[in-house]
């Protein structure tokens, strides 16, 4: 299985920060994903960085990469996990929305399973309180149309880690446990998924 992780925006991408800009999105991506690459790699697996530059790659060129893979070892033999951090408001105050989440395509597919395996892993990681989505009828994951998910052919999610635009969220966002435990939780869920 050839997993792929997605680092979102590049250094050039406008906005994606937090409200006094001393958080930048797309170097918190970077050293998540390549975290979650390098402990995936030391336990066997044959994982991949989708997007190795600093600069932003655009979607379409990021599903072509992905989708290459896809057509090259089966659909079913690739998976692909892009890595965020959320935002709300107008990105120049702080607000109050919080939480861990994660997202599918629309439909019942072998994402959802995926993404119910993360969630788990975060819900061990965070508890049910950091868990944004709705446990209750079983379907933890947001479905939205998101380019990434909508326009590659393997098992696609994208994760929002926690809110930079939250004073509370970017503490989190910003410790070293944090980030260890956001790292994990994705290499545990991943695992988890395979031995499914
Ligand atoms: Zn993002």
């Amino acid at each position: 299985m050839k997993i792929l992780i997605d680092n979102g925006h590049g250094q050039n991408t406008p906005g994606k920060r937090s409200p006094d800009g001393r958080f930048l999105e797309f170097k918190f991506n970077r050293e998540i994903a390549a975290g979650i690459v390098a402990d995936l790699r030391d336990k066997g697996y044959d994982a991949e960085l989708l997007v190795e530059e600093d600069d932003d790659v655009p979607l379409a060129e990021r599903c072509r990469r992905a989708n290459a893979y896809s057509r090259a070892l089966g659909k079913e033999n690739v998976i692909l996990v892009s890595i965020h951090a959320n935002a709300f408001g107008n990105g120049s105050e702080w607000t109050k929305p919080r939480g861990w989440s994660v997202y599918t395509s629309k439909g019942q597919t072998k994402a959802d399973l995926l993404a119910d395996d993360l969630a788990m892993a975060a819900l061990k990681y965070f508890g049910k309180q950091a868990i944004r989505g709705d446990f209750a009828d079983g379907d933890i994951d947001y479905e939205e149309g998101f380019y990434i998910l909508k326009h590659t052919i393997s098992p696609a999610v994208l994760t929002e880690n926690f809110f930079m635009t939250n004073e509370q969220d970017l503490q989190l966002l910003e410790s070293q446990s944090g980030k260890q435990s956001i790292i994990d939780l994705h290499v545990e869920g991943i695992i988890e998924y395979l031995s499914r």
